[in-house]
C-alpha cells in the first residue's frame, strides 16, 4: 500500500445515499465494507465525517438564528453521524473508537492526540466527531487539523464526483479533469476543493489531499494503493 495512514474524509451529505435528509443504512454499509478492505491490507485509518446531513450552523443563521448556536447543532450533528459510521464499521467487523472534540463524555471518547493514535497502532479505526470543537470552523478544517496532529501521510476526501474540474463537472458537460494540481494552481485558478481555512492548513503543513469518488466501489482501496484515479494537490 502506498499509504500507511490516511484520513477520510467523508462529508454528511455524502451519508444520504439518495434520500434528502439524514442516514441511508446501505449506503453507510457500502462505505463499512470499502474501509474494511483498506484496513485488511494492513492501513490505519481515521475518519472525520461531516454533519451537513442534519444540520449546518450557516443555514440555521440565514434563517435568523444565532450562528454559534447553529455550529453547535452541526457539530452534534457530526457526532449522531460518528455514531451511524462507528456502528455500520462495527458490524462489518471493525474495531472503532469515536473520539469527540466536544465533550459528551457517555457517548465518546474525548478527542486525545496520544490516545488516537495508539487505537491507530493497533488496528483501530477513529472516527473524530464534533468538527474541531469551535463554530465558525467546518469539518473539513477538522479534517485537516486532524490529519496533520496524527500524522497521517495523505487526507483523502471522498466526494461524489471523481476529482477536481476547472469548472463544475454537475453543470458543465466540457468541464476537464486534472489528474494532479499544486495547492497554488487551485488557488490561482479559483477552484473549489475545501474551505480557505482548511485548504492553506493543509496547504502550509505540505499535507497532499486526494479528491476521489467514493461511491464507486473499491475506489478506496485503489486510491490508497497508489493507483492514480482522482486528483491529487500537492506542492
Ligand atoms: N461545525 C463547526 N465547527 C467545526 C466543524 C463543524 O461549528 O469545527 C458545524 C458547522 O455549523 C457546520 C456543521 O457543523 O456547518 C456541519 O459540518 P460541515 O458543514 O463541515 O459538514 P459537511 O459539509 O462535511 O457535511
Amino acid at each position: 500500500m502506498k499509504y500507511k495512514r490516511i484520513l477520510l474524509k467523508l462529508s454528511g451529505e455524502a451519508l444520504m445515499g439518495n434520500r434528502q435528509y439524514g442516514i441511508d443504512p446501505k449506503r453507510l454499509a457500502e462505505y463499512a465494507e470499502d474501509i474494511k478492505d483498506i484496513t485488511n491490507q494492513g492501513v490505519e485509518v481515521a475518519i472525520v465525517i461531516g454533519g451537513g446531513n442534519i444540520f449546518r450552523g450557516v443555514a440555521g443563521a440565514s434563517h435568523g438564528m444565532d450562528r454559534v448556536q447553529g455550529d453547535h447543532m452541526g457539530m452534534l450533528a457530526t457526532v449522531i453521524n460518528g455514531l451511524a459510521l462507528q456502528s455500520a464499521l462495527e458490524d462489518a467487523g471493525i474495531p472503532t473508537r469515536l473520539q469527540s472534540a466536544v465533550h459528551i463524555d457517555q457517548v465518546a471518547e474525548p478527542f486525545i492526540r496520544r490516545k488516537a493514535m495508539r487505537h491507530l497502532e493497533k488496528g483501530r479505526v477513529v472516527i473524530f466527531g464534533g468538527g474541531t470543537g469551535n463554530p465558525y470552523f467546518t469539518t473539513d478544517s477538522a479534517a485537516v487539523l486532524r490529519a496533520i496532529e496524527i500524522e497521517a501521510d495523505v487526507i483523502l476526501k471522498g466526494t461524489r464526483v471523481d476529482g477536481i474540474y476547472n469548472t463544475d463537472p454537475e453543470k458543465d458537460r466540457s468541464a476537464t479533469k486534472f489528474d494532479h494540481i499544486t495547492f497554488e494552481d487551485v488557488l490561482r485558478k479559483g477552484l473549489k476543493v475545501m474551505d480557505t481555512t482548511a485548504f492553506t492548513l493543509s496547504q502550509e503543513n505540505e499535507l497532499p489531499i486526494i479528491v476521489f469518488d467514493m461511491n464507486k466501489k473499491g475506489n478506496l482501496l485503489k486510491v490508497v494503493s497508489g493507483e492514480k484515479i482522482g486528483t491529487k494537490v500537492n506542492l
